[in-house]
């Protein structure tokens, strides 16, 4: 039933006149009256539509009221529509019989108008309330289904994020193999063709990474399992290292990338540094992608600034090929290129910019573009950052990048250093004791979080290498074991971690390490953090 159908009343009477003046009566109802001759007709009637209220003739040709009343009790559709029977003979026995097959009153003829309408309008008011509730109860079943597709909907689309976060997380593990252990050979004295095919591995073995990660990121974003990094941080220090990091390829394509810091942006500031990287290098990347001539500018602008917070504006502006507006409409959407044999010229997934919006989403703005086609884009976001009191010298802080950023590696320290790796995984226990024995260093290696206390209590250790995840005893654990021995509160531990996100940082610096090195581990970083942090302990005991 819809709102737009009327509310029936069925008159069933064989006088003519009789079946006329009771309308005019009912006229006033405003209600829909279909009259039928006999009972046979008001049968067929029902048939069709549904009734508030059936008045009937009790005397008639052909089928009389009370058998018309039996059949319409027997019909499903009509079983329960009250009927009220309309007789001239005031007959006590009559009114017995019609109230046992079911009618709801029984009202002698000539009818008074004003009874007969208002009994009638009963009826009408019950029907409408009925017909009102049910139309409610459906509109509520309606929902309730609407909000368990959506709940099942967004599960079903939870289980594939979280699916896809698992799958690339325990890829990029065997990832840390075939990396390292190919940077490992590649420093043996190889043929020219043997480095070249390794070489070629090594190229591939970090595309592929780099897709991992973006595909890990994005769905770690959609399941939801991401927290932001709340930790010091030096603006101008990251703003150098990621023109650092793209100055090769821009000159490269013959552009010029500089980075413009407006005066009075302050350096040392509290935020989730590594996500504002990862932001700022899709935006650079994108913007040396596609420009053929001219520059790339990563601008930081001061846009507020009150007692121990600022707004920064972060915008990075190319002379490139540009985006039309249409397009400006479909490139935050996940796996969107404008051009999709860009893939092949140019390489990507359509998801980095997925990636940085809904970063910037979780940072508290919008990132935005502005583009005209063969001109330019500029792209554009602005964090709410707090303020901090620049850090003095000597004390050791938390990284994921060194201090140095130079590739030179320095003379290892005489003698070697004692390391301990914890680390549950066969590979990356022979990786990295492989290298750090290649620099003169004695390894001992622990395979779970308790293998390293026991190491720890037995021997004094130079640097712990410790793997977050391990079996039964994890790193964070072993950590805090270790920093409640005696004599071991001081001693440098570096988390080594394939979580690269989710707030790990700041879990590593809680449970007492001193640095944090994101796995599939690069080689050299190792070498400079582990040397860095021990020659650091070295000069401040000296101090
Ligand atoms: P990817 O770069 O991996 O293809 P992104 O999500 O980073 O994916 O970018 C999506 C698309 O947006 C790109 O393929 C490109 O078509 C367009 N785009 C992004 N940045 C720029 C830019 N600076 N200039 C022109 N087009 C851009």
């Amino acid at each position: 039933m819809t709102t737009a159908e009327p509310i029936r009343i069925l008159l069933v009477d064989d006088v003519h006149d009789k079946l006329l003046s009771i309308r005019a009566v009912l006229e006033d109802l405003g209600c829909e009256i279909v009259a039928a001759t006999s009972g046979e007709e008001a049968l067929r009637k029902l048939l069709h539509d549904d009734y508030a209220v059936i008045l009937l003739d009790v005397h008639m040709p052909g089928l009389d009221g009370f058998e018309t009343a039996e059949l319409i009790r027997q019909r499903r559709r009509s079983e329960h529509t009250p009927i009220i029977f309309l007789t001239a003979f005031p007959d006590d026995t009559f009114a017995v019989r019609g109230y046992k097959l079911g009618a709801v009153d029984y009202i002698l003829t000539p009818v008074i108008p004003e009874v007969l309408r208002s009994k009638v309008a009963v009826f009408v008011d019950l029907y409408r309330l009925n017909m009102q509730t049910r139309r409610q109860a459906a509109e509520q079943v309606a929902l309730a289904e609407e909000r368990s597709a959506r709940v099942s909907a967004e599960r079903a689309s939870r289980a594939k994020s979280e699916f896809l976060a698992n799958v690339s997380h325990e890829l990029r593990t065997p990832m840390n193999a075939i990396i390292g252990m190919t940077e490992l050979a590649l420093d043996e004295g190889l043929s020219p063709v043997v480095r070249d095919h390794l070489e070629v591995v090594k190229l591939n073995a970090h595309l592929l990474l780099e897709l991992l990660n973006e595909i890990l990121d994005f769905s770690k974003l959609e399941s939801g399992k991401f927290t932001l990094d709340d930790a010091p941080f030096e603006l101008r220090r990251e703003i150098e290292a990621l023109i650092g990091t793209f100055g090769y390829r821009a000159s490269e394509k013959g552009l010029e990338l500089q980075s413009r810091l407006d005066d009075g942006v302050p350096d040392s500031l509290r935020g989730d540094a590594l996500r504002i990287r990862q932001v700022l290098m899709n935006l650079i990347s994108n913007a040396v992608k596609f420009t053929e001539r001219g520059n790339v500018v990563l601008h930081v602008g001061l846009e507020s600034r009150s007692e121990d917070r600022v707004r920064i504006r972060f915008s990075v502006a190319d002379t490139g090929i540009g985006i039309s507006a249409a397009d400006q409409e479909r490139i935050f959407a996940p796996f969107t290129q404008v051009d999709a044999s860009s893939t092949r010229r140019h390489g990507g997934t359509g998801l980095g910019l997925a990636i940085a919006s809904d970063l910037v989403e979780a940072m508290g703005d919008r990132l935005s573009v502005q583009s005209s086609e063969g001109e330019g884009s500029v792209f554009s976001f602005a964090l709410n950052l707090s303020t901090v009191a620049p850090k003095t010298d000597g004390e050791t802080h938390l990284e994921t990048s060194p201090r140095n950023e130079s590739t030179e590696v320095r003379v290892p320290p005489p003698g070697g250093l004692r390391v301990l790796v914890a680390e549950d995984t066969p590979t990356n226990q022979k990786l990295i004791s492989h290298v750090l024995q290649k620099r003169g260093h004695h390894v001992d290696i622990a395979a779970t979080g308790e293998e390293a206390v026991a190491a720890v209590v037995q021997r004094q250790y130079d640097v712990i290498l410790m793997d977050v995840q391990m079996p039964k005893m994890d790193g964070l654990q072993a950590t805090a074991a270790i920093r409640a021995l005696p004599g071991r509160e001081r001693v440098p531990i570096i988390a080594l971690t394939a979580h690269a996100m989710s707030g790990d940082r700041q879990r590593c610096l809680d449970a007492g390490m001193d640095h944090y090195l994101p796995k599939p581990l690069d080689i050299r970083k190792l070498l400079e953090v582990v040397e860095e942090l021990t020659r650091q302990g070295v000069d401040s005991c000296e101090a």
